[in-house]
């Protein structure tokens, strides 16, 4: 009870349901909530580990909700290892990542939501995606080109084409959820400075050179393009349904644990419970105890 309370206190401080007034500034990257200690994250973080491994066991018992985790961020801002922190501990067959890379031929002669929605969780299931149908109005956004390589009638083409998409996602989230999908979106807010630093260290660390690209260099030159793709679409698809969380990454830790907190608070919210076992089943049960040579019960 302890660990949902935290859980609630730190996930409201990042959460926006209404984008009207956001402003990416007012967030900062380094925030950690007074919360100074590593150890003491540590120590939080596997309180609610543990508390999201039950959460998922009742909600796939259930098999009633699903639950969609949309990650966005910059290069190194720790999308991998967020999932893989967050993750950690929860039963692999009730959950599934889809990282989401440049789109195929057959991709591209679809609608922009067809291969997200190829990739939705089903009921009982909590579906990642790494990266998504945000980079649409994100790396499609920034470097124009990409837009000409996606077949779209020219008529539809103009500059209204963001505010639709805007509106076209807010509507597929919509219907997502009055079907039952419970949406968080999390934006890893990292800093420039902090982005540069991991770079530093992919190229200076000979264990993390395989995580270095010369392409992500490139895309810190669109950073200013990008923190303004990405404010207004925050603005445009924060909803009560579909919130976003406007995340700190320059300290991992932080991050991990103020994810990890959405989602159980996310989860506690929907009051899962073991599917109850009715009269006739409990005796079908017995019965079978019985066949199994035990003694019957009472
Ligand atoms: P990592 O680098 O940690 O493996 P990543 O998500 O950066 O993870 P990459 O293979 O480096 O993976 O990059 C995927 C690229 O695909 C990104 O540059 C992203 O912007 C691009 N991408 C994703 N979706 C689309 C899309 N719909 N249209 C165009 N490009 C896209
Ligand atoms: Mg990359």
């Amino acid at each position: 009870m302890k660990t949902a309370k935290k859980a609630l206190k730190l996930a409201e401080a990042f959460e926006i349901k209404d984008g009207a007034s956001f402003r990416l500034k007012d967030f900062d990257p380094a925030d950690t909530q007074g919360i100074h200690s590593k150890e003491k994250a540590a120590e939080l973080l596997h309180e609610s580990t543990n508390m999201l491994c039950d959460l998922q066991e009742k909600l796939y018992a259930q098999d009633e909700w699903a639950v969609l985790l949309v990650v966005q961020a910059m290069d190194a801002a720790g999308k991998d290892s967020l999932i893989k922190h967050v993750m950690s501990g929860i039963n692999p067959q009730g959950c599934e990542v889809t990282s989401f890379k440049q789109p195929s031929t057959e991709e591209l002669n679809h609608d922009f939501l067809w291969r997200a929605a190829r990739r939705l969780p089903e009921r009982g299931h909590i579906g990642v995606f790494n990266r998504s149908y945000y980079e649409e109005v994100l790396v499609v956004r920034v470097h124009q080109e990409l837009l000409a390589k996606q077949h779209l009638p020219s008529k539809l083409v103009t500059k209204k084409i963001w505010h639709e998409r805007f509106e076209d996602i807010r509507n597929f989230e919509k219907y997502l959820s009055r079907n039952g999908v419970i949406i968080l979106k999390f934006f890893l807010n990292v800093s420039k400075e902090e982005q540069k630093r991991r770079f530093l260290d992919r190229l200076d660390e000979p264990e993390k050179n395989w995580k270095f690209s010369e392409a992500d260099v490139r895309e810190r030159q669109c950073w200013d393009d990008y923190m303004h793709a990405y404010e207004e679409l925050i603005q445009h698809t924060a909803t009560p349904e579909a919130p976003w969380y406007v995340v700190p990454a320059d300290h991992k830790w932080f991050t991990h644990m103020a994810v990890s907190a959405a989602v159980i608070h996310a989860l506690k919210n929907l009051d899962l419970e073991y599917p109850k076992v009715e009269k006739d089943r409990r005796k079908a049960l017995e019965t079978a105890r019985i066949t199994l040579g035990k003694k019957p019960k009472g």
